[in-house]
């Protein structure tokens, strides 16, 4: 092996930020609030930033959590990874630390994401704005009127619409922004948004990197700059994950790349059966190479992702119908877990916005979005074929 080459992201994922006690191959769970000094001397070093070391939990100085910050932010090929206890956490706190001075918000985003910046924020006196992928014309005027932040999902949800990660964060960076990408949907696995040119990026490890639909937490990557600016807010906020999360999501995150590979291969073979299937009239999955944003997917992501939202030739209750014949599949409202999942954006993501509103994002009332799990591809392929035999 290359001795200056760096180990690829499964051995990463696997040995990265572990640390080692009595032996142990991972990082015990270090379940403890607070750290005690031999010294009072020796105690003020580490308040005073002299010493790395831990302290005290809530801050984040615990190394449960610090190991496994340091395995998130390698995944992202990023400096510094700050953990949260949850993905609105996360949000919140880059929000706060780096919006102030105005957010605009580029596309469909998560529904607790629009609430917290159409609303919370909005109260709070920061300027937001949001523009829908169909009016990224505009997006040249707008950045000119001055944000300090700019935020997008990609791939969207439930569209699994694709926004170019590096020309919006190159016309971001001229307009004097921050460019923050929810790269949840594709994980670090498949795209890593730093690398095209962003400032950040946010998970909701609740998702892929959990990936067990048994943890919720969240995380923030960047340079060590940026992130020292979010770590008050989270560290005063009170916004850390457990020292037991951490340690259940590293244990996650050594199989991430298995997990993730498995499900973009499953929902690659999914997404190209049902795509000729004749009671679908349409399969939004960045894979298939007649979909809009294919190349762009193409051009910034390394495989596509286990999401999908199909399109069914039937109306809302020939789709609940279809919904609830599914067996293999739950419906749940969650994602990247290893059991798949099936949900209506219609009856749950999106189901508090008027049906103008939901028209205006393309989502309509044949829509079922699908997280491929770990299932066999061929048993949850069967599983639909019979669930659309009832259309
Ligand atoms: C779930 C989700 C979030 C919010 O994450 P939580 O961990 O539930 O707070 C944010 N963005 C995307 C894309 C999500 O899917």
């Amino acid at each position: 092996m290359d001795e200056n080459r760096s180990p690829k992201l499964a051995t990463q994922a696997v040995h990265k930020g572990e640390i080692s006690v009595l032996g142990t191959p991972h990082t015990p769970l270090f379940n403890t609030t607070t750290f005690a000094f031999e010294t009072t001397h020796a105690l003020l070093d580490v308040v005073d930033g002299k010493t790395p070391g831990p302290l005290y939990t809530r801050y984040g100085m615990n190394p449960s959590i610090t190991a496994l910050e340091e395995k998130l932010a390698s995944l992202e090929g990023a400096e510094r990874a700050l953990l949260f206890a949850s993905g609105m956490a996360a949000e919140a706190a880059t929000f706060l630390a780096l919006g102030q001075k105005g957010i605009l918000c580029i596309g469909d985003a998560y529904g607790g994401t629009m609430e917290l910046l159409g609303v919370q924020l909005r109260e709070l006196g920061i300027r937001v704005e949001f523009i829908l992928g169909s009016e990224l014309n505009k997006l040249d005027n707008l950045l000119s009127t001055h944000f300090s932040l700019v935020f997008f999902e990609t791939p969207t949800n439930p569209t699994l619409e694709i926004f170019d990660i590096e020309s919006i964060s190159q016309k971001a960076k001229k307009a004097g922004a921050l460019t923050a990408i929810d790269s949840t949907f594709a994980t670090p696995v498949n795209q890593n948004p730093l690398s095209l040119g962003a400032d950040l990026v946010i998970h909701s490890a609740t998702k892929y990197m959990g990936g067990h639909s048994d943890i919720t937490a969240g995380a923030v990557m960047g340079n060590a700059e940026l992130i020292s600016k979010i770590l008050p807010w989270r560290k005063n906020l009170g916004q850390v994950a457990s020292p037991e999360t951490a340690a259940l999501l590293a244990r996650s995150l050594r199989s991430l790349v298995q997990r993730v590979s498995w499900q973009n291969a499953s929902a690659m073979q999914i997404a190209e059966a049902l795509s000729t299937h004749a009671k679908i009239k349409k399969v939004y999955y960045p894979g298939l190479t007649s979909f809009e944003g294919h190349a762009l997917a193409k051009k910034q992501m390394r495989a596509f992702g286990g999401m999908m939202t199909i399109e069914l030739k039937g109306n809302l209750q020939e789709t609940t119908r279809f919904a609830d014949r599914l067996k293999i599949f739950k419906l749940a409202p969650s994602l990247g877990g290893v059991e798949s999942l099936a949900t209506q954006p219609v009856t749950t993501t999106h189901h508090g916005l008027s049906a103008e509103e939901r028209q205006r994002r393309n989502i309509t009332d044949s829509m079922v979005r699908l997280s491929i799990g770990l299932e066999d591809s061929d048993d949850l392929l069967d599983d639909l074929t019979q669930a659309l035999s009832s259309l």
